[in-house]
């Protein structure tokens, strides 16, 4: 795809990436055969050829409108055309650029800027926590769409306290500590077992995703260097990498390098947090035999449906690992149909665009209870509360059900 970039954007280094991008495409739409919003709305414009065209349009310097924005803004950021693309468009990037330049282009009402500022702070702050507490205290009054994003409340249990050579820095985020503060505390016991501490920096937070994919770009770039801060140290002293048991904050991880190349007081530090960053599948993978140690004197294995993430399968490109180390460990897993498909969570879309959110949830959870799992696992806090479903299946992070397959020795 040719473009020529409107004198505005003539050197920005954003522009020169998103044209790189754009040149890549060869216009051949296999893209849009995995969209999940070209499947449902069936207009070109709600997939991704139709999104990149509209990126070049505002590039090149034509005006920009409501409508550019509804489309872009439809997108889920799921980047399944990323993993169809024979051409190796790299959609993630220019979406997230292309949405820059937009809000730029033509600002957002500020009622509404108002309200996204308000969403990020609200799901990465101090006052979170409290509001889950009281939701779980007048359950029984919420709306069922709040009923259902509020997980039942299971106990962390205990904290491995033993030391080990081995020692990495688990990222502890900010919306899954108070919804299922029984993830991490997972982690830490299955790393535990397999002769791995894991260390928390206190002072970090937020991995930036939420910021960042609301626009909120310099506040995100702030969440970026907070935590490079507070996790300096510990990478110093030797931490061999940094853990994250939400697929979706691991995606982010991978971008600091990408975002704060152009600072020069962070860049190579950002670029080393990039390195170190590991999804826990990955850790744990290179430790399948031991898992499956720990694992054979366990009983009959479950009927298990595993979800993957898009940030795991499309983002990160993980594909098949979690899934070897759940049989490993003994887990009857059931095939389903369109397992490449978003379960309509990605983030905040589901507060955002609720109507297509719940419309690819329904089919995702058709597809997953055709299989008759007794037990649905996933990777990322938010397609867990996503496919929870009261009375249903069962909706759990893996590594929770891992947690519970292994003996600690
Ligand atoms: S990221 Fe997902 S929703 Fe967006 S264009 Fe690509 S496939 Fe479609
Ligand atoms: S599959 Fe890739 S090359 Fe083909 S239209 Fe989509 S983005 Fe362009």
């Amino acid at each position: 795809m040719q473009v020529t970039l409107d004198t505005r954007y003539q050197g920005r280094s954003d522009a020169a990436e998103a044209v790189d991008i754009l040149r890549r495409c060869v216009h051949c739409g296999f893209c849009s055969a995995t969209c999940p919003t070209y499947q449902i709305f069936g207009d070109e414009l709600d997939g991704p050829r139709g999104r990149l065209y509209l990126v070049k349009q505002v590039l090149e310097g034509e005006p920009t409108t409501a409508r550019t924005r509804l489309h872009l803004d439809r997108c889920l950021t799921c980047r399944a055309c990323e993993t169809t693309c024979p051409s190796g468009v790299a959609y993630g990037p220019l979406i997230d650029i292309g949405r820059k330049i937009v809000d730029e282009a033509l600002p957002r009402h500020p009622l509404a800027r108002l309200g996204r500022i308000a969403l990020a702070a609200a799901l990465t702050g101090p006052f979170f926590r409290p509001a889950v507490a009281l939701g779980r205290v007048f359950r029984g009054l919420l709306p069922a769409s709040l009923r259902r994003a509020l997980p039942a409340k299971r106990a962390a249990g205990p904290m491995p306290d033993r030391r080990h050579v081995r020692r990495v820095l688990l990222l502890a985020g900010c919306v899954q500590p108070s919804l299922s503060p029984s993830i991490s505390a997972a982690t830490r016991r299955v790393f535990d077992a397999l002769g791995i501490e894991t260390l928390l920096a206190p002072s970090a937070g937020c991995c930036g995703a939420i910021r960042h994919h609301l626009g909120e770009t310099q506040s995100a770039l702030d969440d970026l260097r907070r935590n490079i801060d507070a996790w300096w140290p510990l990478i110093e002293s030797g931490a061999e990498a940094i853990i994250t048991d939400a697929s979706g904050c691991g995606t982010m991880l991978k971008d600091y390098g990408p975002l704060l190349r152009d600072d020069l007081a962070y860049a190579t530090k950002a670029a080393r947090v990039s390195e170190l960053a590991r999804d826990v599948s990955e850790v744990v993978a290179a430790e399948t035999g031991r898992v499956a140690e720990l694992a054979a004197q366990r009983g009959v294995s479950q009927r298990i449906a595993f979800h993957p993430p898009c940030s795991l399968q499309h983002g990160l490109k993980l594909r098949g690992g979690v899934e070897s180390i759940l049989r490993a460990a003994g887990a009857s897993l059931l095939p389903f149909a369109d397992t490449h498909l978003c379960c309509g969570s990605a983030g905040t879309y589901s507060l955002l665009q609720p109507a297509v959110s719940q419309e690819l949830r329904s089919r995702k959870l058709a597809a997953l209870n055709a299989a008759q799992p007794e037990l649905i696992l996933s990777a990322n806090i938010g397609c867990i509360t996503q496919l929870a479903d009261e009375g249903g299946v069962p909706v759990r992070h893996w590594i929770e059900w891992l947690d519970e397959r292994i003996k600690n020795p």
